[in-house]
């Protein structure tokens, strides 16, 4: 064995006679018992649900509770101390010490801070004790977390604050169970530190609008009407010894380097293809603890690329949703590591096989007046329907480069783009049946949905309209499907936060306008709630129509298309990103107050920033690879092949050149552009510095990025010309196919 692939070769060894039994598994707890188990039996067990609020609490302060968390209202600062004083009970007979306010930081991570429940007596001895205040509130030195120039250090404190809405629970760990209580993070002066702050904001401005809108159609809702959320997650799973022995894969997350493999995912082989049976037995242990944890899990299946798998709950509220998906980024985190693997959640681990993404499905409505957009049974109903998706049209077309902003990452750039994933273009995939409705209300007069008998359009003459879309356009970044909108744009480690913020922002701002619009018709107008509906919705197609695409979204004519179209194109992070502080989107904020201007400059800074550190770590990491690790393998390749063909040469023997050649002609380009990459990483300015963020992250884009892709391909290039056994890191082979 050389010593250059030693953990190669370890890695790959490693693998080969790696045990997969469940014993195996280390610190992995007994699962084989409770697979026998109903999960419906622990379905939850780790939640402060409402089965353990009415165990726990006193019926009154239950009540009190319960409307604070139903009707969205404020908690009663009387009933904290009870609440705490129960929680502590319910979590400390279940082994926790422990409490922590859990928080989503604009790095999208999540972050706490643990705190014993314990306190001295006085007399030697210890008290537990948790306290409303403790409970409702919490101190959070914020001064490590980005802030984009939010907070200067002087009052770099901030405080949490629990979110009622999403529910407390406990995280198991080695260290046993901690009470986590998800809060918002805020600075003394009210700026939103964190990716929920702005959630529940949204919601409210939503709400109100949405409401206006019913109060038309005679429906007084009393519940709140809000965002709902079904985030379907894609990620990679890998032995972790390959990543052991790839830094690339260690520190970014990604391969910056490595050969096509002769077999990826051409064959269509992999997508609901059977799963094997070491990542079932991960699966299923991922799934029990969601399920302890209240997490109403559903699907799981084998994704287009090879050791690609997809996991997805059934929706729930969008904020809920939000913080489930960054307890199950978590879980499959850590619980792969207990199985020897690891969950690569980058968008695009593995250059030439498909990326990761995160759909968010998304509707609005309430148990109250259901889903606002499902079609209705009855003309009245599907008049309704039309007005609030044709809300979504006009939102989507007037906001298309916020949307696009808020998903714009180094990694997500990866993706976007690519003939994979949706383009970076935002249209809106509607099916050819509901488009040609909406088309024909546009020129004045109605067919039905059959396309059989012409109708004057009224409320009570609106035609049925089509269930489903029909066929499931996967190039659209944001499709109907049926009774809901697929936003396929989002990245596999982003929270998703951001994107339910702009969605529901969005919609707040044209369901105002619908309102508006509508009351407008009918009481200055003078005009029938149908007459009012048609005029609507002409006019919101008239103006908006352009968003709307049904064909294929990977292929040049849409760019084009598009481009006539004046739709918005952000290729790249540095494009997408300025459009936070754009007058249109400082306006829209402002206006519902989800964003003040100072919250979202610094929330560009803070992308750009996070943009800037991802591409200069990358090419500092990919110079040292390839100087010490890929450079070293190929000249001592070339050694051996020179000292061959001397050797044959003084034998007499005929020498034959023609790897040698080609070697060295390779390592020659390898070599130079090893050294334009590490000029364009030294002159890089990437200290987070305000005045040249913009620019350097430009400089990212059109200097480092390409450099660093020309580097890889002669270095890819080398790992199909040296010696296997000296070749020191793990193939995509290896890495894709050994499990
Ligand atoms: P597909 O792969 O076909 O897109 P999945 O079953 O993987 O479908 O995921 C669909 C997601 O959409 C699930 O999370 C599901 O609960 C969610 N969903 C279904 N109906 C709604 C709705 N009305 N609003 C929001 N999400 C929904
Ligand atoms: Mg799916």
């Amino acid at each position: 064995m050389s010593s250059a692939n030693a953990s190669r070769s370890h890695a790959v060894l490693s693998v080969a006679t790696r045990r997969h039994d469940a014993e195996y598994i280390a610190g992995g707890r007994p699962t084989a018992a409770e697979s026998h188990t109903d999960p419906t039996e622990y379905y939850g067990c780790n939640v402060f649900d409402d089965k353990a609020m009415r165990r726990y609490l006193p019926k009154a302060v239950y009540k009190s509770l319960r409307t604070t968390i139903d009707l969205g209202r404020r908690l009663d600062p009387a009933v904290a101390d009870v609440v705490a004083n129960a929680m502590k009970s319910w979590a400390m007979e279940r082994g926790a010490d422990h409490y922590t306010h859990v928080f989503y930081p604009l790095t999208g991570l999540t972050a706490e801070k643990h705190d014993s429940f314990l306190d001295p007596d006085g007399k030697g001895g210890a008290l537990a004790q948790f306290s409303g205040s403790a409970l409702v509130q919490g101190e959070a030195d914020g001064s490590s977390f980005p802030s984009g120039g939010l907070r200067s250090t002087f009052e770099a404190r901030g405080y949490t604050a629990w979110d009622v809405t999403s529910p407390a629970y406990l995280m198991e760990s080695p260290a046993g169970m901690v009470l986590c209580i998800p809060t918002v993070f805020l600075s003394w002066t009210g700026i939103a530190l964190d990716k929920k702050t702005p959630i529940l904001r949204s919601n409210q401005a939503l709400n109100q609008q949405a409401a206006r809108v019913l109060r038309l159609f005679g429906v007084n809702p009393t519940m709140p009407i809000i965002s709902n959320g079904g985030l379907e997650q894609e990620y990679f799973l890998i032995d972790g010894t390959f990543v052991s022995a790839r830094p690339d894969l260690l520190i970014a997350g990604r391969a910056l380097f490595g050969a096509r493999p002769p077999k990826g995912q051409e064959f269509e082989d992999q997508y609901y293809g059977v799963i094997p049976s070491r990542v079932l037995g991960f699966m299923a242990d991922v799934e029990r603890q969601l399920y302890r944890l209240g997490i109403p899990v559903k699907t799981r299946h084998n994704e287009v690329a090879p050791s690609q798998y997809e996991i997805a709950p059934t929706f729930e509220s969008g904020n809920l949703a939000c913080d489930h998906n960054q307890l199950i980024m978590t879980v499959l985190r850590k619980t792969a590591r207990r199985h020897g693997m690891s969950c690569l959640l980058h968008e695009k681990p593995f250059d030439c096989i498909n990326g990761s993404g995160k759909h968010l499905n998304y509707s609005i409505g309430s148990p109250e007046v259901g889903n606002l957009f499902a079609p209705g049974d009855n003309p009245h109903e599907n008049a309704q329907f039309l007005v609030f998706l044709c809300s979504v049209i006009r939102a989507l077309h007037r906001h298309a480069g916020f949307l696009r902003a808020v998903v714009a990452s180094a990694s997500n750039d990866r993706r976007l783009g690519a003939n994979e994933a949706p383009p970076a273009i935002m249209s809106l995939f509607l099916g050819d049946q509901l488009t040609d409705v909406l088309e024909q209300f546009r020129v004045g007069q109605v067919v039905g949905a059959a396309g059989k008998r012409m109708m004057n359009v009224g409320v009570d003459t609106l035609p049925p309209l089509p269930a489903d879309p029909g066929d499931r356009n996967r190039t659209s970044p944001f499709a109907f499907v049926g009774n809901r909108f697929e936003f396929r744009a989002l990245g596999s480690s982003m929270s998703a936060a951001d994107a339910l913020v702009v969605l529901n922002t969005m919609m707040a701002e044209s369901l105002d306008y619908a309102a508006t619009f509508l009351e407008n018709a009918l009481h200055k107008g003078g005009l029938s709630l149908g007459e009012a509906v048609q005029k609507f919705i002409e006019d919101v197609m008239e103006e908006n129509s352009a968003v709307i695409f049904n064909g294929n979204g990977y292929s040049e004519i849409w760019q084009k298309e598009a481009e006539r179209r004046g739709l918005p194109n952000y290729p790249a992070t540095p494009d997408a990103v300025p459009v936070f502080s754009s007058p249109e989107v400082m306006e829209l904020c402002g206006r519902y107050q989800v964003f003040s201007r100072q919250e979202l400059k610094a929330r560009e800074d803070i992308q750009l920033e996070q943009y800037l550190k991802t591409v200069h770590t990358e090419a500092c990491l990919a110079v040292r690879m390839a100087r010490t690790q890929i450079y070293p393998a190929a000249v001592r390749y070339r050694q051996e092949l020179a000292s061959s063909a001397a050797a044959c040469t003084a034998l007499g023997v005929p020498a034959s050149l023609y790897s040698l050649n080609e070697l060295a002609e390779v390592i020659g380009h390898f070599e130079n552009s090893l050294r334009t990459l590490e000029e364009r990483t030294l002159a890089l300015n990437w200290t987070p510095c305000e005045e040249h963020l913009l620019k350097s992250a430009k400089e990212c884009l059109h200097s480092v990025l390409p450099a660093m892709e020309d580097l890889r391909l002669w270095a890819d290039k080398l790992e199909n010309l040296v010696a296997d056994d000296l070749w020191p890191l793990p193939s995509y082979q290896e890495m894709l196919f050994m499990k």
